[in-house]
């Protein structure tokens, strides 16, 4: 299989789109055209990670956090992410992170953890915005089911559990070709007047060019009337975090035992207890502070995350209780999230769990 068969699918569950402005997703290190054999998932690329693939005979590593961040200007070893990089291009061994945009999407990091953790009614905690586009276009009736379809074909029209959403209107469209012109109905030179249906469907922004190609091959008229318009409505499905509840609502030493169990992490940092039972959950993978403020707003009793400093813990104001499981403890699900998806999408591909434990941080308990 082609190096590319296998990012080209990892990128349709998570679009390159979709990763914050900091983050280097992607592919690192290799080219599409290379065949892979085997391919090896941790949740950091290491030095040990590599010697791993180099003993198994993988020649990919698939990691959720990027090795490189950002420009590296010298490759002479003298820091782990040269050394890194520099050992696999010389063992062939490529190499491919799935960062945030693995943290955005609904079916992501954190549903994994909210799974983990067993809360129902999910969604995500800080939905993105500016990711929507919406396109109104105008068709003869007798044409307009078959540009729905089309459209739909291609992603538009998909709006939270719901697919072929359009709005549909009936009205008069108005045109006189010139000499040049070769219209679908009417005259040359005669005015003319067609009945149509307007169509109106959202779509992810990033999907433009497959909605107005899907548009320009299915429309009849020679001059296709439409307009494209950025809208700032939430994304339902692709943010950062997620709220969800426990069946069970639960006091505060049923659910420090509950994160250490589900996340098998040995110690969680918190702030005071408050003292009520808790039942909404909103959680965030590695460093979650930034959506604390979405976590109390959505009425969250706690806050799963990871990374938190000790002014950050005031920030609490006795609202909810921040639980900090560590970085790795709470992305570690996401490599057997990769591996499954992987295995479901590629039955006969060679693909393993690393055997290296990557957490840099040690606790003595
Ligand atoms: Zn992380």
């Amino acid at each position: 299989m082609f190096l590319s068969d296998l990012t080209q699918y990892l990128e349709s569950i998570a679009p390159l789109a979709y990763q914050e402005s900091y983050d280097n997703s992607g592919l690192i290190v290799g080219n599409g055209q290379m065949k892979i054999t085997k391919a090896i998932v941790s949740l950091d690329c290491t030095e040990e990670v590599i010697d791993e693939a180099i003993q198994m005979g993988a020649n990919l590593v698939i990691s959720h956090h990027p090795i490189v961040f950002s420009g590296l200007k010298k490759f002479n070893g003298n820091t782990y992410i040269e050394r890194v990089v520099m050992k696999a291009i010389k063992n062939d061994i490529a190499i491919y992170a799935i960062h945030t945009n693995l943290d955005n999407v609904r079916h992501g990091v954190n549903q994994r953890i909210a799974e983990q953790l067993g809360l129902v009614n999910l969604q995500i905690l800080a939905p993105k915005t500016g990711l929507l586009s919406k396109l109104q276009t105008y068709v003869p009736h007798d044409r307009a089911a078959e540009l729905r379809d089309a459209l739909f074909e291609v992603g538009a029209g998909h709006i939270g559990n719901y697919s072929e959403c359009s709005f549909n209107t009936q009205g008069t469209g108005t045109f006189k070709g010139n000499d040049q012109s070769n219209a679908y109905v009417g005259e040359k030179n005669v005015t003319h007047a067609e009945p149509e249906t307007k169509i109106e469907v959202i779509f992810p922004t990033r999907l433009s060019s497959k909605v107005l190609k899907a548009l320009f091959n299915t429309h009849p008229y020679e001059e296709v009337a439409y307009e494209l318009i950025p809208i700032s409505n939430q994304h339902q499905e692709v943010g950062s975090g997620m709220v969800g509840e426990l069946t069970q609502e639960c006091n505060d030493e049923e659910f420090f035992a509950l994160l250490k169990n589900s996340l098998n992490t040995p110690v969680v940092r918190h702030t005071a207890t408050l003292g009520k039972k808790l039942k909404k959950i909103a959680v965030c993978g590695g460093s979650g502070s930034f959506l604390l403020q979405n976590a109390i707003q959505m009425g969250a009793d706690a806050f799963v995350t990871a990374d938190y400093k000790y002014h950050q813990f005031f920030d609490a104001e006795g609202k909810i209780l921040i639980c900090d499981v560590g970085h790795y403890e709470s992305e570690q699900f996401t490599m057997d999230l990769l591996v499954e998806k992987i295995q479901k999408k590629f039955p006969t591909f060679a693909i393993c769990l690393t055997k290296c434990n990557t957490n840099p941080v040690f606790y003595s308990v």
